[in-house]
């Protein structure tokens, strides 16, 4: 039974009693204590990057399709346990249940898109300036690397680092998120069923700044891969400059939605609502705001309204017919009301919601639409990571694009409009990693999802994501 995984670190290919401190996890909805688990120690952490170290020559030597055998094992044994997977997954991060399956399904189809990457690793030959010589560039593992991941798609995040690090020859330590450490265990459990090599895995759980700091600092890590907030990616790349190791940092977005007049509303509207509302907006990718054009600003807005009022939230394990769960913790419910309380005292107009929505326990916000809002409100400018929108009035496409782009983020932006010229005239223009035509916004595993500004550094997924898991090595071999 998964649910009863061992809830010990897992290093060199065991389950061990670390002897740590304990921190307890919690479910969202109900607010009830769920289980306690390690607070890693610094020794712990050495401990777990001692065995990444250890296994990853043998690993690298591995033909990659043969580390591709051993990824494909772990994707077979996530797809045998979806349902109890994504009970784990959304007792303690509130998701709905048939977004938390989609959630294990897409991890394993992540690991296996991975996997398929083995027999295409390509170097180069490059052409030599000498006679007899022949040069060429080889892709190499890095090494050990440090997986830091956040709470929201929790499993999927521990794939989205862990497949590409080892196709590629790497081993890895994945610290959890303290918020959802638990699908974590599980997930270790599930690696401990495989053959795979002890080490090449391992996973710590405990806080950000325990043994998150922790991995961030130590000397014998080659690259940290890191999802999460904007302020944690500021102290991480500090504490990997001290080494000057590597980091690839996934963070924050403000993504802008802009619905043209010409578009087609009912279209804008479901998107946009399925943009902001997947994972009760906990997605670093949703619309955050949108620009609409006025003469059809009323028109959307009352459609949107619909969507919104007609979502029903709640906690997903008593009742499965939901659209919505709660905010992950307390921190968020009150981070994002007390942004929407701001809004209204800065002149925004609340058409739905606006306040905790009125369920007994758990972190739970209404859906929340905001209007008449302006460029200079916080709401517009910052991260809300919750079921609100806000929406600001525009004249013309140039206006929206270039409010669009006043912005310290820079991860994903959208807009609908059914002119040709329109559409590629933002797409030039947009200055951001991602931008979603007449659709959500939602990655696909082969695409390249990379943040500008402060949204990141690097980025993830595809061919370009999987090489940033590798270093080159030119080889010039005399022989004429
Ligand atoms: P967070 O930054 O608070 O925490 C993320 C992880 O970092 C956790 O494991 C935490 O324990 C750890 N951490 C915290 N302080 C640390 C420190 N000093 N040193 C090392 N590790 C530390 O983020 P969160 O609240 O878990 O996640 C939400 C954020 O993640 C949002 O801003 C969201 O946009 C972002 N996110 C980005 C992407 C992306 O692909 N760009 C994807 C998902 C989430």
């Amino acid at each position: 039974m998964l649910q009863e995984s061992p809830y010990q670190n897992f290093i060199g290919g065991r389950f061990a009693d670390t002897g740590d401190d304990a921190i307890d996890v919690f479910n969202p909805a109900t607010q009830e204590r769920l289980e306690s688990v390690p607070d890693s120690s610094a020794d712990t952490v050495d401990r777990a990057v001692h065995a990444a170290r250890t296994a990853q020559a043998d690993w690298e030597r591995l033909p990659p399709i043969a580390r591709a055998r051993h990824l494909r094992a772990i994707s077979a044994k996530l797809r045998e346990n979806v349902d109890e997977l994504a009970k784990i997954i959304s007792r303690e991060q509130g998701k709905i249940l048939p977004l938390a399956q989609v959630e294990v399904e897409f991890t394993a189809d992540y690991i296996d898109y991975m996997a398929e990457w083995a027999r295409r690793i390509e170097g180069e030959v490059i052409s030599s300036d000498r006679p007899g010589e022949s040069i060429f560039l080889h892709r190499k593992a890095i090494g050990v690397v440090a997986g830091i991941i956040p709470w929201n798609f929790p499993l999927f995040l521990i794939a989205r680092k862990m497949a590409p690090a080892l196709v590629t020859g790497n081993t890895i330590v994945v610290k959890s998120s303290e918020e959802t450490p638990l699908n974590a265990f599980a997930f270790s459990k599930l690696v401990a069923e495989t053959d795979l090599p002890p080490g090449v895995f391992n996973h710590i759980s405990g806080t950000g700044s325990g043994p998150g700091a922790a991995l961030s600092r130590h000397p014998d890590v080659d690259l940290i891969s890191f999802t999460g907030s904007v302020e944690t990616g500021l102290r991480i790349m500090q504490a990997a400059a001290a080494n000057l190791t590597r980091v690839n940092l996934e963070l924050g977005g403000k993504a802008p939605a802009i619905v043209l007049a010409d578009a087609d509303l009912g279209l804008a509207a479901k998107a946009v609502y399925d943009s902001r509302m997947t994972n009760t907006g906990q997605l670093c990718n949703c619309a955050e705001r949108v620009y609409v054009e006025r003469r059809i600003a009323d028109e959307f807005v009352d459609r949107l309204a619909q969507l919104m009022r007609d979502t029903r939230y709640g906690d997903p394990l008593s009742n499965e017919d939901l659209d919505m769960g709660p905010l992950v913790n307390e921190v968020g419910l009150k981070k994002v009301a007390g942004m929407v309380e701001r809004a209204k005292g800065d002149g925004a107009t609340v058409v739905v919601g606006g306040g905790p929505a009125d369920v007994p326990r758990g972190h739970h916000y209404q859906p929340t639409i905001l209007t008449d809002c302006r460029a200079d409100m916080e709401i517009m400018r910052k991260e809300i990571f919750g079921p609100v929108l806000p929406i600001q009035a525009v004249d013309s496409v140039d206006e929206a694009i270039a409010l669009a782009n006043d912005s310290e983020y820079g991860l994903t932006s959208s807009i609908f409009t059914n002119d040709l010229s329109t559409a590629m005239r933002a797409t030039r223009e947009l200055r951001f990693g991602e931008t979603y035509i007449n659709r959500e916004h939602f990655e696909a595993m082969q695409g390249f999802h990379a943040g500008r500004r402060k949204s990141g550094i690097g980025g993830a997924d595809g061919k370009h994501g999987l090489y940033e898991y590798t270093e080159t090595q030119i080889v010039y071999m005399q022989h004429g």
